[in-house]
């Protein structure tokens, strides 16, 4: 006998779930390319993003995922030798500045460990070191998916600032984008990087950049520029063939187009506020949990969480058990701990709270994993489900 019948849930930071009005604007007929409705849909999901992103700049899109996202960030400013600052504090920063390193750009990498917050200390030496200006940019992520810190964007362009540097200020928001509170223009995000399977609850496939009017002369001289993913064509022609470089992937739009509207008729601030409620019912659980020191935050300090994912650390590789536990007898599938640099690390485990999600489906989340604490005897504190109950019903 088993007990999942209904539906299955995918509690990983990306692919996200997707709505049904998502999935259902993808059951039609091959539209037209050329002209018409899939034209102007496309059109306006663009100017939508635009508002979501709080950007008085332009957006950029490829059949691609986040790493497409990431390459064609570096490869429309940059040419080999040209000097960058990658600031890592987590796993996929580093892989953005080991792509980089891989283009021939040469990278300054501020490390900061911990995980903790992004060294701007270190920055604003290094930025002051560098009075001939060669660096070119500076890349960081909003939140990182993998240990869940999440980094205030506002602090670094504040930095930038206090240097008067005017290196390119290049941001990922892949794990991030309508899920934490982002504003591109006040921030002074120069290039913002995207992908639609997260915070955009989208079948993935859809890439993007968007950026601000700074970037053209960079553009200019960027030796790693390649037809393909030159953003030029991108940013003014048709939707057939410039937008995507050849045929524009038709049901992602179809699919994005409608997200893009839910997100619109919620409106961002509430999407952004109730990301928070749902982590914070999360944190709620985990809080409770960690009583007695076996289980605890990857992420100590509060102000540093983010609102999309958490990571929680186990004991020994308790964590690979209970993800093993909970997929087999509650249909949930838990993100896997991922080490800093690469692996996986069974001694933790991710819930993702991103994207198209409701009280049910967090508190089942909990639930599930609170079943598997009690059938795999794991040592937890106890309380953690009425902690989360109460978070909703403070709402
Ligand atoms: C998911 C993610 C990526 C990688 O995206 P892919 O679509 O898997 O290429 C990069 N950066 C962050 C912060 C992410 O969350």
């Amino acid at each position: 006998m088993k007990l999942t019948f209904g539906r299955d849930h995918l509690a990983i930071p990306g692919p996200s779930t997707m709505p049904s009005r998502v999935l259902a604007a993808m059951q039609q007929a091959a539209p037209n390319i050329y002209a018409g409705p899939l034209v102007d849909l496309t059109e306006h999901t663009y100017q939508g993003l635009l508002r979501i992103a709080k950007s008085s700049g332009q957006l950029i899109s490829y059949v691609g995922n986040g790493h497409a996202a990431w390459e064609a960030s570096l490869s429309n400013t940059l040419s080999p030798g040209d000097e960058i600052i990658a600031l890592v504090n987590g796993r996929f920063g580093g892989i953005w500045a080991t792509v980089a390193e891989a283009l021939g750009v040469k990278v300054t990498w501020i490390r900061s460990e911990g995980p903790s917050a992004i060294d701007t200390d270190a920055l604003l030496s290094a930025l002051h070191a560098d009075g001939g200006h060669r660096v070119q940019a500076v890349l960081m992520v909003q939140t990182d998916t993998a240990n869940s810190i999440v980094n205030s964007v506002e602090a670094v362009r504040n930095t930038m600032d206090e240097a008067e540097h005017p290196a390119l200020l290049m941001v990922d928001a892949i794990a991030s984008f309508a899920c934490e509170p982002l504003r591109m223009d006040d921030w002074g995000v120069d290039v913002l990087v995207m992908a639609c399977q997260k915070g955009l609850m989208t079948p993935p496939g859809l890439a993007f950049n968007i950026i601000s009017d700074k970037v053209w002369p960079f553009h200019a001289k960027a030796s790693l520029n390649t037809p393909y993913w030159d953003w030029k064509p991108r940013v003014s022609g048709e939707l057939f063939p410039e937008k995507f470089g050849g045929t524009p992937p038709t049901h992602l739009l179809l699919a994005l187009s409608e997200a893009v509207k839910m997100l619109e008729e919620e409106g961002i601030e509430n999407t952004w506020a109730r990301h928070r409620a749902h982590a914070e019912c999360v944190w709620a659980a985990v809080d409770a949990w960690s009583a007695g020191g076996y289980i605890r935050f990857n992420i100590d300090n509060k102000a540093l969480r983010s609102t999309a994912v958490t990571s929680i650390v186990t004991q020994n590789e308790d964590a690979k058990r209970i993800q093993e536990w909970i997929s087999d007898h509650t249909g949930v599938v838990l993100g896997v701990g991922l080490l800093p640099e690469q692996g996986i690390d069974n001694s933790q485990f991710r819930i993702a709270h991103m994207g198209h999600l409701s009280p049910p489906m967090i508190l089942g989340t909990l639930s599930c994993i609170n079943s598997a604490l009690i059938a795999l005897d794991i040592k937890h504190g106890a309380g953690a489900l009425d902690a989360a109950c109460k978070v909703i019903a403070a709402h």
